[in-house]
């Protein structure tokens, strides 16, 4: 038989039966469940007031910003043009590495294009099949995705058991372990026994990574993060792992630690070995955005103090980041809830299984620092009107 003929005849029977046809039956299950979602649209000049990003210190839009990235396009391309280890390292992208490891107090740094590649890539660098992770139920789908990529025994503990952490690693058979949590957990905002976790880890012979993406900009010393607050910026066997997506407005992961870890990971981390470099532009945003958090230490303090205005005009508890969570329970009131927001010209986070366990649907609103009093006050009341119309208040 020729190559072409067998080629036609496999043709011939795909277009018979789609293998792509289950697709249907999923999405219906998906529907069914109240569970289906699609990304919106941003649109552009618009006077809604956007309190679903991540963009805690409105440095996204920030001229400074702005210009920054406008600049490194203009010297260094779009792209970065190959993978880090290739030509896509730029005097951009060590002049970021160096200033982010010298604010967070470590070493060294090394940027990846994502913050869900960089914990990926840190995690399977640090620990493999005879190793021990020790993870708990609040991380970050990027810290999970990295335990279950590294093949090393992965231990899940509710979160801030301390007690389980050290029992784990007590009880452990290997001679390796990785502890990893977030600092402050996305979803509800809340922070994790950081010193605690520190301590366990060290008196057990552990290594502790701490994902700070929702930390940077917002809590610690100039909004250095959990870790600085906790005064353990630097300590051995601590990894911290942070964005620029978040407060910073930009885009990119970073690892921070000694510097044999920065060359560990590239030499073993195949998240930064096989992707293409953090974008120029990204690097430029992102290093010009440390800038103007530099310049200005108490614009974490500012944002902390509006985020605990604005929860006690919601009748939320005082948040430990700038994320507050208002539970809704049932996903289709949590959507309703967040629409009516959205018609009255507020954009707010709307979370659902599987992002949230069952019953605990969510509206997440970040509150950010360049919004004025009276603009907070005024958003308050539509998130507020919006809860007690599905019946939450
Ligand atoms: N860690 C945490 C805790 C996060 O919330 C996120 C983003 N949602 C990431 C890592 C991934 O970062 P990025 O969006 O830069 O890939």
């Amino acid at each position: 038989m020729s190559l072409d003929s067998a080629h036609l005849r496999a043709g011939s029977q795909s277009a018979a039966a789609d293998p792509l046809a289950w697709l249907a039956d999923e999405a219906a299950a998906i529907a069914a469940a109240g569970l289906h979602r699609s990304p919106p649209a941003r649109r552009r000049d618009t006077a809604e007031v956007n309190l679903a990003s991540n963009d805690y210190l409105g440095l996204a839009t920030h001229p400074a910003v702005i210009a920054a990235a406008q600049r490194a396009v203009a010297e260094w391309g779009a792209g970065s043009t190959s993978s880090r280890l290739v030509v896509g390292t730029t005097q951009a992208h060590i002049d970021f590495e160096d200033d982010i490891a010298d604010f967070l107090g470590t070493p060294a740094a090394l940027a990846f294009s994502s913050g869900y590649l960089a914990n990926i890539g840190a995690v399977t660098a640090l620990a493999g099949r005879g190793d021990l992770i020790v993870s708990d139920t609040g991380t970050h789908a990027s810290l999970i995705d990295g335990c279950r990529l590294s093949r090393a025994r992965v231990v899940v503990v509710e979160r801030g058991d301390v007690a389980a952490v050290r029992r784990e690693l007590a009880a452990r058979s290997e001679t390796r372990a990785l502890v990893v949590t977030d600092s402050i957990y996305s979803i509800d905002g809340e922070c994790a026994p950081i010193a605690e976790l520190y301590s366990a880890a060290s008196d057990l012979g552990a290594t502790l990574l701490v994902d700070e993406a929702h930390a940077l900009g917002v809590r610690g010393p100039g909004g250095r993060g959990v870790v600085a607050e906790c005064g353990l910026s630097g300590r051995p066997g601590l990894v911290v792992t942070t964005v620029a997506s978040k407060s910073l407005g930009a885009q990119g992961g970073i690892v921070a630690g000694p510097a044999l870890l920065r060359d560990h990971l590239i030499d073993r981390a195949r998240t930064f070995i096989f992707d293409t470099g953090l974008a120029p532009a990204a690097v430029g945003a992102a290093h010009a955005a440390l800038g103007v958090l530099r310049a200005d230490p108490a614009l974490p303090q500012r944002l902390r103090r509006s985020v605990a205005s604005f929860a006690g005009a919601v009748g939320a508890a005082e948040p430990q980041s700038a994320v507050v969570s208002l539970i809704v329970g049932d996903p289709v009131d949590a959507v309703a809830a967040a629409a009516q927001c959205r018609d009255r010209g507020v954009l707010v986070g709307c979370f659902r299984p599987p992002s949230v366990p069952a019953g605990t649907s969510r509206l997440r609103v970040t509150v950010r620092a360049d919004l004025d009093d009276r603009t907070l006050a005024t958003v308050a009341g539509v998130v507020d009107e919006a809860l007690t119309r599905v019946g939450v208040r």
